[in-house]
Formats: structure tokens, C-alpha cells, sequence
């Protein structure tokens, strides 16, 4: 069932929130051993599904009441733990819940579990996770993306009708696109990170995954608008967001060319060309439009999200979170705490990011990819004086096989090279399942302007209604 369809029955009284809650535990009991989507459930879920019914009757409005929703594991949950797919937060349980938790709970939501990801959210596949992979419920063999890989699976696989990721560099809108679902990343700032771990505070976002639009838009409006917790929230007023097909045919896309060159495979051209002609047909205007720094973004988005990772991991040292190694010295607990606590991919971060923002080599990498990251903000900006949206493929290929990209991290990097500039300049986009490759679901990616992320919906409406949403199946599971 639908998100809206779960509310609204549950506030009718004709859905018990704890039946919703266990059509969804029944759905992780049959698949989960298979795909792998969570790390953990949360043993309180069926006491606070009873108390929506309790709050309901109190005449409390709840938008999301009853709805089940899968929170990936490096968003604060309080009393549950949230590892980040790490060893060295396996049993941290976190004091607070983060802001989006929060809201959540406030709408009627329960949280059913903590999905699993890349650790610290470092990844394109999920299967950088000290957990093991998700599989992609599509074909086991292969990797559902990454790094927010447990809460899109599950939510494919049809788990929960929607769930939360984050996006630094692709993370919610490159595994919706591997596993056929929407991947929403809000303009930055306008959604809190307050209880987010962070990885690279200047581009990371919590997004969110859903099979609906009217779903996306929907939690989406639960989560938006200002925090005081988060400094770099902000304080515009949140518009409603509910999509309207019949706005979207007023709109001009642009597709950008740099991205349709070459190095997609064929079934991912053949998707945007379709999302196109569908469009086109219904009155929508489509341009050519060009950004010639485009091809600049994921050399500067792994200098910037590296530099900040190594400077954000420094916490972890044994003594203030997580898990600390036995040592002789101070010295020894943090060398040690940190060699056993991080794995292979998150090393190779801080190494990276400490290296570029070292002196003597800081002008030459960090200080120039935060000129390129000016330069594609100012491209994208005159793009959109252009047009109203921007298209794009979200990944070069479809779900990639299990083990195929983990030991060489460039061919592994290269699965963001559309979806990472939106983070540089801070964007709002949508990632919208638009075909088959192979049987396998292939995803276009929809960029708005700063806080014109209704646009996203309208647009991702009209092209669900076009096609009576034959792109947004759950999995076909067995
Ligand atoms: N895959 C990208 C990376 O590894 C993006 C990660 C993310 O968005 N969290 O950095």
C-alpha cells in the first residue's frame, strides 16, 4: 500500500496502525534474508504504532499516521542504534533522534528500521558496509546502489512505502535509480541534517525514496522547513508541495547534452529519449542546453567530499563515540580505535582529503575544486535561465554486479558522474524510474532550481500519470 493510502485509512479507522505495521514486517520476514535491506528493526514499532491510535483519537492531525518508514543507519534514532555501516559505531546507540525522526514521529510515522548503506555513507553500492550488501531486489546478483542501498531496496522490494536516505553525492537519487523507485535530494538547507552523521556537511542531504510521487511529495512536506538545530537550514517558508500534473505541461526542460555524449550504456540514452518524447507529447517544451564544466564535477566533488570526510571523521577517536580498542597510550587507543574501526573505502577518504588539504598541495587540489565548484553553480544558474528543469541520465548503467567496481574505486566513482554537480551547487533534484535495460530499471534525473523542488514533483507526476506508473512496480520478488 501507498503512503497516502496507509494515512489515510489509518485516520478513517479503518486501518489499525498496527496491521499497516505488520503487512510490512511480513513483507522484511519473506525478503529480508534475501536482500538484506536493514541492519536492524526496531523492537519498539509495535508500541508505537498502538500509540498513533491512541494520538488520532485525541484529535491529534497526523499526516503520515501509521505509515511504516525506513530510516537508513546514519540518521539519529534515539535508543536505536545507528552504526552507519560502520564497525567502529556497531553498538553506538544514539542519545537523540535526529530533527527528520522527529518530524516523522510528530506525522504518525513509525520507524520499522535502520537500513543499511556504505559506510559513513561513503559508496556507490552499498557493499562498503562492515554489514555485508544489500542485494538489489531486481536480481540478487547485483548491487542496489549506494550508498542509501538498504533504504532503497527496501522500499522496491516494497518493505515500506517510503524511506529515508542521504545524498552527498548521488546516494538517494543513484540506488533509486538501480532499484526503480523515486530518489528525492531537497535543495541543500532545506531540509534539517540536525542528527545527520556527517560526512561532507557542505553537500550532504537527507532525501527520500517512495514508489508514488504523491508519496515523495508528501513526506517530503513533512520533513522541509527551518531548524534552528542545523545552521545551514533555511528559513524560506515551504510551499505546498502536493504535485499538479497540469502545471508541469507548462514548463520548459533542458536537457543537458554534456551528459548524453558518451559512456552511457544503451538503454540509459534510450530512457531519457522516451521520458522526452512522453513529455514532448504532452505539451512540455524540451531545449538543448550546455554546461561545459560539467565534466570538471566528479574530480572536484571527491577533492571537496573527501576534505571535508577526513576532517569530519576526526571525532572518532576512541574516546567520544563508538567503539575503542584496547592500548597502551593515548596515541596507541586513537591508532588503533581508528585502523580497526574503518574500513578499506573510508580510509582511503581520509587519506585523500588529508593529502589535498595539506600545505603546499591545498591550492593546488581543495582550493581549485572549490573554484570549479563556483564555476558549475554559476553554469547551472545560467542554465536555468534557459529552463525550468534540467534533464539528465541519473547513473551511466543500470545496477551494476555484486563485486564488480569494490577494488577499483575509480570505475566505482565514476557511477556519480551525473548525479554529483547538483550537490556542488546545492540543487534540488529527482531521480525518475523511465525504462529497462536488460530487465533491469534505469533512472532519468530531473534538476530544479534552489527551492523549486514542486517543479520536480509536477513533472515526476505528469510522466507517473503518462504512463500509468509502468515504471514504479514494486520488485518481482518470489
Ligand atoms: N557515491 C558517492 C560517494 O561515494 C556519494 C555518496 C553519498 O551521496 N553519500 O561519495
Amino acid at each position: 500500500m501507498y503512503a497516502i493510502e496507509i494515512a489515510e485509512k489509518v485516520r478513517r479507522g479503518e486501518l489499525d496502525p498496527e496491521a499497516a505495521l505488520a503487512e510490512s514486517l511480513s513483507r522484511i520476514e519473506r525478503f529480508d534474508e534475501q536482500v538484506r535491506a536493514f541492519i536492524s528493526l526496531n523492537p519498539r514499532a509495535a508500541g508505537e504504532a498502538a500509540a498513533v491510535r491512541e494520538r488520532l483519537r485525541n484529535g491529534e492531525d497526523l499526516p503520515l499516521a501509521g505509515v511504516p518508514v525506513a530510516v537508513k543507519d546514519n540518521i539519529s534514532t534515539r535508543g536505536l542504534k545507528t552504526t552507519c555501516g560502520s564497525a567502529i559505531l556497531r553498538d553506538f546507540v544514539p542519545p537523540y533522534d535526529a530533527t527528520v525522526v522527529e518530524k516523522l514521529r510528530q506525522a504518525g510515522a513509525v520507524i520499522v528500521g535502520k537500513t543499511n548503506l556504505d559506510e559513513f555513507a561513503m559508496g556507490s553500492s552499498t557493499e562498503f558496509s562492515h554489514f555485508g550488501p544489500t542485494r538489489n531486489p531486481w536480481d540478487p546478483k547485483r548491487a542496489p546502489g549506494g550508498s542509501s542501498g538498504g533504504s532503497a531496496a527496501a522500499v522496491a522490494a516494497g518493505m515500506t512505502p517510503v524511506a529515508l536516505g542521504s545524498d552527498t553525492g548521488g546516494s538517494v537519487r543513484q540506488p533509486a535509480a538501480f532499484t526503480g523507485t523515486l530518489g528525492f535530494k531537497p535543495t541543500y538547507g532545506r531540509i534539517s541534517r540536525y542528527g545527520l552523521v556527517a560526512f561532507a556537511s557542505s553537500l550532504d542531504q537527507i532525501g527520500t525514496f517512495a514508489r508514488s510521487t504523491a508519496d515523495l511529495a508528501l513526506v517530503s512536506q513533512v520533513l522541509s522547513g527551518h531548524d534552528p538545530r542545523d545552521a545551514t537550514s533555511l528559513a524560506e517558508e515551504v510551499p505546498r508541495l502536493q504535485p499538479d500534473a497540469g502545471a508541469a505541461r507548462r514548463l520548459r526542460v533542458g536537457v543537458v547534452s554534456e551528459t548524453l555524449e558518451s559512456g552511457n550504456s544503451p538503454g540509459v540514452g534510450a530512457a531519457v529519449t522516451a521520458f522526452r518524447e512522453r513529455l514532448e507529447a504532452a505539451g512540455v517544451e524540451f531545449v538543448e542546453v550546455s554546461l561545459p564544466s560539467l565534466r570538471y564535477a566528479l574530480a572536484a566533488y571527491y577533492l571537496v567530499a573527501t576534505a571535508e570526510a577526513s576532517s569530519n571523521l576526526a571525532r572518532y577517536d576512541g574516546v567520544h563515540y563508538g567503539s575503542r580498542a584496547a592500548a597502551a597510550g593515548v596515541r596507541e587507543l586513537i591508532e588503533e580505535t581508528r585502523e580497526r574501526g574503518f574500513g578499506p573505502e573510508v580510509k582511503r577518504r581520509i587519506l585523500m582529503g588529508t593529502f589535498s588539504l595539506s600545505s603546499g598541495y591545498y591550492d593546488a587540489y581543495y582550493g581549485r575544486a572549490l573554484k570549479v565548484r563556483r564555476l558549475i553553480a554559476d553554469e547551472f544558474a545560467r542554465a536555468f535561465e534557459e529552463a525550468d528543469l534540467l534533464l539528465t541520465p541519473t547513473s551511466p548503467t543500470p545496477a551494476f554486479e555484486l563485486g564488480s567496481k569494490v577494488n577499483d574505486p575509480m570505475e566505482m566513482y565514476l557511477s556519480d558522474v551525473d548525479t554529483v554537480a547538483v550537490n556542488l551547487a546545492g540543487l534540488p533534484a529527482l531521480s525518475i524510474p523511465a525504462g529497462f535495460e536488460a530487465g533491469l530499471p534505469v533512472g532519468v534525473q530531473l534538476i530544479a532550481p534552489p527551492l523549486q523542488e514542486k517543479r520536480l514533483f509536477d513533472a515526476s507526476q505528469l510522466f507517473e500519470e503518462l504512463t500509468e506508473g509502468a515504471f514504479l512496480q514494486t520488485a518481482p520478488l518470489e
